[in-house]
């Protein structure tokens, strides 16, 4: 029953998953090209300033992606480019008299100190941009040669009209998009005002790259598709990002991917819905955003946050307002409150069926007892519906359904007594559940900052750990999680054993 965390699922054994296609509009079974491996290609951050909590829900979709598939059994090779070429970049480095190193290194450690706050696992690869200019070049060179690029005043660009399947992504129609409409200033010599740019010429002064149409940079689509062929091939199995990529973004990548290398580009679109505020995306532009940053400020929990995250579907808009983020902890109370009652009892503490006066013969009884009604198969429903929700279109909402029903059930046999080996059991099954959600292992969820501020000399770690004691014994569990979480947040790890409680720095 335990997998246990990294357990090790050979190739062959993986489970069968249905995903949304946004290409086909349908759930269609995830067909790797090798089996038992997936290759996904998610598009990352532009690091000209930290990201939102918007740009964060897309990559914990993503990351529950990745958790989900390793479950159900699969190997995962993501890569998630960074983009820093693009012209806020350019700009910004110009500004302040910087490279484009300098100015974005503030941007893309905010980045992966965002994704570690949120229990966000790390893909296998985040290439930059400006690591693969010679990849986009030759591609560029590629599509030239075939007569689907042109080069013109400004740089060079896409012949839209040349590529029939150009839309079926989005489904937009292009006949509709007016030719000769206002064109960006500096892309002025394009033939049709739907061709986009592949390599723009650079303005004096502005940081630039050689190539055979002068120097100048990348145009922001052509670096996934440079990436992309670069880590997973010219074919790979899925590519993830945000509605709003759709259109223009993963359209011209396709149209870039295709006709380079007359091959399918990807196999299996999914895209995540908008958070939103006050009915409206939140993004830069509109000011109505917010960081990580500014829900420590306020006290929020990040542990909730991706708690919340992950209870909505991915296809479904999240409207985020501060009794959401309420919500979501209380659900994670009761599932604290779960954790630390099994693990009380799994640990032999004084209430445990098996330990202490309760003696070896009353144990097996109380054993029996359980085992008659069945907590066996309790365990085993959370197992299979659990999975059988993530396999059902990362159907998080019923994978939590599941997990509390399981709450329930065990916090009744809890009342009625549970056997050690079985407290010890259901850890075990929600610790693989775990492996999804990332929000009940309380050592991933201790803030280094916090530990820092709150530093407690050992005198007032032991005073809160007797505290704790006194509340475990009159089965205290609020006040008893309360002081845990108040010496987790100090960086202080606690283990409960037969002997007592045992405490050690983190
Ligand atoms: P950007 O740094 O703007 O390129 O965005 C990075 C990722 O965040 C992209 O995949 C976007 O689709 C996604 N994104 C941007 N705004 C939101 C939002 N309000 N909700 C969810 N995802 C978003
Ligand atoms: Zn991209």
């Amino acid at each position: 029953m335990n997998q246990g965390k990294g357990a090790a699922t050979p190739a062959g054994s993986a489970e069968p998953v249905r995903l949304h296609n946004t290409m086909s509009r349908r759930l269609e079974p995830l067909r790797p090209l090798r089996a038992g491996e997936v290759g996904i290609y998610t598009c990352g951050p532009t690091v000209y300033d930290a990201p939102h909590i918007g740009n964060l829900r897309t990559f914990l979709f993503e990351d529950v992606l990745r958790r989900s598939l390793h479950l159900l059994g699969y190997r995962v090779t993501q890569v998630m480019n960074l983009t820093d070429v693009e012209d806020k970049i350019i700009d910004g480095a110009h500004r302040a008299g910087q490279s484009i190193a300098e100015f974005t290194a503030p941007h893309v450690d905010e980045f992966f100190a965002d994704l570690a706050a949120l229990g966000i696992e790390p893909a296998e690869h985040y290439p930059r941009a400006t690591e693969h200019i010679d990849g986009m070049i030759e591609l560029i060179e590629a599509l030239i040669e075939q007569g689907y690029a042109y080069t013109a005043e400004g740089g060079v660009f896409f012949r839209i009209d040349r590529f029939e399947r150009y839309g079926r992504l989005s489904g937009i129609d292009l006949s509709q998009v007016v030719r000769g409409e206002r064109v960006a200033d500096d892309e002025y010599g394009k033939d049709d005002v739907r061709d986009f740019v592949l390599w723009k010429s650079a303005k004096p002064g502005e940081p630039s790259w050689p190539s055979p149409w002068g120097d100048g940079r990348p145009g922001w689509h052509i670096e996934c598709s440079a990436m992309s062929r670069h880590f997973l091939g010219e074919t790979f199995d899925i590519h993830c990002g945000g509605v709003d990529n759709i259109f223009p973004h993963h359209e011209n990548e396709i149209a870039q991917s295709e006709c380079a290398h007359q091959a399918p580009f990807v196999r299996h679109w999914l895209h995540s819905e908008h958070l939103m505020v006050d009915g409206e995306k939140m993004s830069k532009s509109k000011g109505n955003m917010y960081r990580l940053a500014d829900l420590r400020q306020r006290g929020a929990s990040l542990r909730a946050l991706r708690y919340l995250f992950l209870s909505v579907h991915y296809r479904r808009k999240i409207n985020f307002t501060d009794a959401s983020l309420d919500a979501a902890g209380s659900a994670l109370r009761r599932l604290d409150e779960l954790r630390f009652r099994l693990e009380h009892v799994a640990g032999g503490g004084p209430d445990s069926t098996a330990d202490g006066d309760a003696g070896g013969e009353e144990a097996r009884q109380s054993d029996d007892r359980a085992d008659a009604t069945g907590f066996q198969e309790v365990l085993d429903a959370l197992r299979r519906d659990f999975r059988a929700a993530l396999a059902d279109d990362l159907n998080l909402s019923a994978g939590l359904a599941a997990l509390f029903r399981f709450v329930k059930e065990t916090n009744r046999r809890l009342e009625a007594g549970l056997e050690t080996r079985q407290a010890a059991a259901a850890l075990a099954a929600l610790a693989e559940v775990d492996r999804v959600l990332g929000v009940l292992d309380p050592e991933a969820w201790l803030e280094p900052t916090q530990s820092a501020a709150a530093w407690l000399g050992d005198a007032e770690i032991e005073a809160l750990v007797e505290r704790r004691d006194a509340a475990r014994a009159e089965r205290d569990w609020t006040e008893a999680d309360r002081l845990r979480d108040e010496l987790s947040a100090a960086g202080v790890v606690l283990e409960d054993t037969p002997g007592g409680t045992l405490w050690r720095r983190s």
